[in-house]
């Protein structure tokens, strides 16, 4: 009998889950928005319920679920799953989420860091797939990354990953402020947010972009209009890109030294702008990195999953036990 899990992506505002079977095909899905709560009893809470009323809805569709994998955009450490670095979800700093999950749905529950996640996901089946060392860097509302090997899996030293290595430094002389507490990260030059506050500036210098009407229009303007726009020629669209492309060019060259791997792989909405981000960033790199490692990177690429990869990836984790990250699977303490 084909065995299915539940992968809950858990954002900062959207909770993406997805029923998916062993060959990382979604079954069913659903999204709803994250509960916000300044008592991290209530957003867990909040999680578990819409999760349970996710799995009453495959259940009555003759579904039987082995378990339940969760990915956040942070990290956890220790046996209780203590929530570190919540950058984006700030009150659940501290706090052991694995205890309330393993109440509610058992001991077969297992939790990665997104972009860990989406990164077995893009490995198992997506843009990764059979590719001896692929690095993958997720660009939306921040950057995250991660690392997977065909021999070791997920590599992780740090928590459950590679660390922060979004928050690798590219402008130490700019030192635009990030929302880590630091200053000049490539999380605060490329990220969603990072994009738009450049595209922001340019209206309010009164360069001539397209992307003033919009505000003008809309109120706001986000990343994509700024790709949008871009794709249809306005150059200073362009331009915002192609710095933005610079930065994550130069954190390509410290990932290719430190990392080695054979393929990068862009995910998260920024991603999108494809060519308009990754050919300065490839310009970057070729001037900046090594010949050696850059002889050995065969492709940058965006990722094949879009969207669903944390939640496809989170399933994963228990249905391929042990293949990238074990699971704690037995009696908790
Ligand atoms: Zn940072």
């Amino acid at each position: 009998m084909t065995r299915y899990a539940i992968g809950v992506d858990i954002g900062a505002t959207n909770l993406k889950m997805a029923l998916v079977d062993p060959d990382g095909i979604v079954q069913a899905r659903t999204t709803s928005a994250t509960p916000k709560d300044s008592d991290p009893k209530a957003v867990i809470s909040g999680i578990i319920a819409a999760t349970t009323a996710f799995l009453r809805q495959v259940q009555g569709s003759g579904f039987e679920v082995s378990g339940f994998g969760f990915g956040i955009p942070h990290f956890h450490e220790g046996q209780d799953w203590e929530q570190q670095q919540t950058n984006n979800m700030p009150s659940l700093e501290g706090y052991p989420m694995r205890p309330p999950l393993a109440e509610a749905f058992g001991q077969s529950i297992a939790m990665a860091n997104d972009v860990s996640a989406a990164g077995i996901a893009e490995h198992l089946f997506g843009r990764g797939r059979g590719t001896e060392r692929m690095m993958m860097v997720a660009i939306g509302t921040g950057v995250g990354t991660s690392m997977i090997t065909r021999e070791q899996g997920l590599v992780h030293f740090s928590w459950d990953s590679i660390g922060d290595a979004g928050m690798i430094i590219v402008d130490p002389l700019g030192h635009p402020d990030c929302t880590c507490g630091g200053r000049g990260c490539l999380e605060a030059l490329v990220s969603g947010p990072a994009i738009r506050l450049r595209a922001l500036r340019e209206i309010e210098r009164g360069r001539p972009t397209a992307l003033a009407e919009v505000k003008r229009a809309r109120g706001d303007i986000d990343a994509r209009d700024v790709s949008e726009a871009a794709r249809a020629g306005d150059v200073t669209a362009r331009d915002i890109l192609e710095e933005a492309g610079f930065y994550l060019g130069v954190a390509f060259a410290s990932f290719l030294h430190i990392f080695r791997p054979n393929l990068l792989v862009l995910g998260g909405g920024v991603a999108q702008a494809g060519d308009l981000l990754i050919e300065p960033a490839r310009r970057a790199l070729s001037r900046l990195a090594s010949p050696w490692y850059l002889r050995r990177l065969e492709a940058i690429d965006v990722a094949a999953l879009g969207k669903e990869a944390a939640a496809i990836g989170c399933a994963s984790l228990i249905l391929h036990p042990g293949r990238y990250l074990k699971v704690d699977a037995g009696p908790h303490p």
